[in-house]
């Protein structure tokens, strides 16, 4: 199957897909984890290096990336600047206590491509997730990326074509 690149075709189906993929959802969260975890893993190791993440960037335009306190010193040293003055400029304390980069988008975007990216925090590194294991466990937040993400958008709609899943409309007739 031929893979979506175009972000606004992407985000225009997110749209139009959120009965579709709500069914889904329901769908997949039935199935046995461990062989949708299988079929998942596949696609994603297939698809992934077919998409060029420095024509995106929407996840570093969305997320909330936590913190460690070692990535704290790392980023920090990389732009050669006292812990404390990164901390103060770039982190804030979200409300369960962890340490966030304080702006949706991130500070280090510029034109789509990460300025940190060798240096990069672990949440950036994972995402989208989809070689984790236990995908239906996560299909909330999978899903809510999938208008954003042509990672999740591609591997989600070749796993229904994979799994033969067909959308059956609410009868609006009846
Ligand atoms: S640190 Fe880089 S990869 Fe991570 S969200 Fe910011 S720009 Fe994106
Ligand atoms: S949203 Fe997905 S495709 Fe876009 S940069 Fe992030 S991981 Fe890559």
């Amino acid at each position: 199957m031929k893979l979506t690149h175009q972000l606004d075709i992407i985000e225009k189906e997110g749209a139009e897909k959120e009965a579709e993929n709500y069914q889904f959802r329901l769908f997949l969260k039935a199935q046995n984890s461990a062989e949708m975890d299988e079929a998942v893993h596949r696609l994603d190791a297939e698809i992934t290096p077919q998409i060029n993440c420095t024509e995106c960037g929407n996840c570093c335009q969305s997320l909330m990336i936590n913190v460690t306190a070692e990535e704290n010193v790392r980023v920090a040293a990389h732009l050669n600047m006292p812990v404390a003055d990164f901390t103060e400029k770039y982190i804030e304390t979200s409300l369960q206590g962890d340490m966030i980069v304080n702006t949706i988008p991130c500070h280090f975007l510029q034109n789509r491509c990460c300025t940190v990216y060798e240096h990069r925090f672990t949440e950036c590194r994972t995402f989208p997730g989809l070689h984790l294991p236990d995908f239906t466990g996560r299909l909330f937040s999978t899903f809510m990326h999938y208008g954003r993400c042509p990672i999740i958008y591609n591997v989600t709609e070749q796993l229904k074509a994979h799994l033969q899943w067909q959308y059956q409309p609410a009868d609006t007739d009846s």
